[in-house]
């Protein structure tokens, strides 16, 4: 019997990590929403950066480090243009999405938010969306308001637009949960944000990775994510922010490269987006970055979400099928991505995770960095599957039948 070739299928040469049994199995990798793998092209891209053209950028005047800095403000301008925002000055380098979401929360918080203000978030935020808010309304004796959600994981729209208010500065939301693999509708709430002159802060840290996003169109005003989960390296992130705002807002980290002119007892700071980058900042790790959107270019955003959509839709009734096993988040593949949060009557997802390693199964348990989630779902953990652009549907048959067999294994 011939095996029929899927269209993604190809891709795995260039991933040689996947490769690999397992635990006498071949692996299945299905822990992408905690980090992607890293195919040649980026790993290649690291090399050559290293043996040809390292140096530090910005400073020096000779050949490598010329070489270094073009590489690098290229990487920027590879991000902006697959983000679609308007200017590289509004592309900053961060170490990931928790850095952003902090710079935001600690310099333009910083600046809007007075006592007796409301912050909004959603029970589906990860930590790195939580804490820096918590922070900030301590610090600022301001209110930290949850929005609500529905029984299957989405947002409860009616009651995010009574909590959008006049006393509402800021709104920071994700565009996909991390547990719930539900995508939020950014534009409709941006639009009722800004009607009443708050401001929308996103976490697109599961969103970047795997669909189209124009953050122009999207009217975000800070947008973050991460490298590491679309392929590139760690150490590497971006936050986008509108220009205006980004221009007001003070530096959170002092030291070389953000300034301008130092005196003994002032200093001024240099130009978007500089003035945010302090010290040596992960040249290797933007350039990586850069590949890593080649590659993704390559191959299509609009087909990426497509083939993890039509893996959600083979799988979903073979979930659904399974006695005894809860699904977590929307069903309709319109509103979610390959994320899929689980648990098995009984089992705890622990023992979940560890018997489908067994079977060379790669998935998550935990609370997901979401403990007011998992709090909100009733649920000290769930067991988590995440379907990146080299899972095959052979891949989610095996990811079902290790199901059963842990099933079978402990009950
Ligand atoms: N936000 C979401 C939705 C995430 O899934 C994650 C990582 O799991 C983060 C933020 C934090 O990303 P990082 O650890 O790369 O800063």
């Amino acid at each position: 019997m011939t095996v029929p070739i899927e269209p993604f299928e190809h891709l795995k040469k260039d991933f040689a990590i996947l490769n690999q049994i397992v635990n006498d199995e071949p692996l299945v990798y299905l822990d992408n929403a905690a980090t992607t793998q890293k195919p040649e092209a980026v790993l290649q891209a690291l090399e050559t950066y290293y043996h040809t053209s390292n140096a530090n950028v910005h400073r020096g005047v000779h050949t490598l480090a010329e070489r270094a800095t073009s590489q690098y403000e290229g990487s920027r301008e590879v991000i902006r243009a697959f983000i679609h925002a308007s200017e590289t000055a509004e592309v900053l380098f961060t170490r990931g999405t928790t850095t952003s979401l902090n710079w935001v929360a600690r310099s333009f918080g910083e600046l809007i938010v007075e006592s007796g203000d409301e912050i909004l978030i959603s029970y589906m935020e990860h930590h790195s969306n939580i804490i820096p808010w918590q922070q900030l309304a301590k610090k600022k004796n301001a209110k930290l308001i949850y929005m609500e959600l529905t029984e299957d994981g989405q947002l409860d729209l009616e009651d995010v637009k009574n909590k959008i208010t006049d006393k509402t500065k800021i709104v920071s939301l994700t565009h996909v949960s991390n547990v719930l693999g539900v995508v939020n509708p950014i534009k409709q709430i941006a639009d009722w944000v800004h009607e009443q002159n708050g401001y929308l802060v996103v976490d697109g840290a599961q969103a970047v990775p795997h669909m189209p996003v124009d953050v122009q169109a999207l009217d975000a005003d800070f947008y973050a994510f991460s490298g590491h989960k679309m392929l590139g390296p760690t150490g590497i992130g971006v936050l986008y922010g509108k220009r205006a705002l980004l221009e007001q807002m003070e530096p959170i980290e002092f030291g070389g490269e953000m300034i301008d002119f130092v005196e003994e007892q002032d200093s001024t700071w240099k130009e978007l987006p500089w003035k945010f980058e302090a010290g040596t900042p992960n040249i290797a790790g933007a350039i990586g970055l850069a590949a890593a959107i080649h590659y993704l270019n390559n191959i299509g955003m609009e087909n990426i979400m497509q083939h993890e959509r039509e893996i959600v839709e083979y799988i979903m009734p073979k979930l659904e099928a399974i006695e005894g096993l809860t699904l977590f988040g929307p069903k309709d593949v319109a509103h979610r991505t390959g994320v899929i949060s689980f648990n098995i009557d009984g089992i705890h997802p622990h023992d979940v995770a560890t018997a489908m390693d067994m079977e060379g199964v790669a998935v998550r348990a935990g609370h997901h960095c979401a403990q007011p989630l998992m709090t909100y779902m009733n649920q000290p953990a769930t067991a988590r599957a995440s379907f990146y652009l080299y899972n095959t549907k052979a891949e989610a048959d095996k990811f079902v039948e290790a199901i059963i067999a842990t099933k079978e294994f402990f009950l």
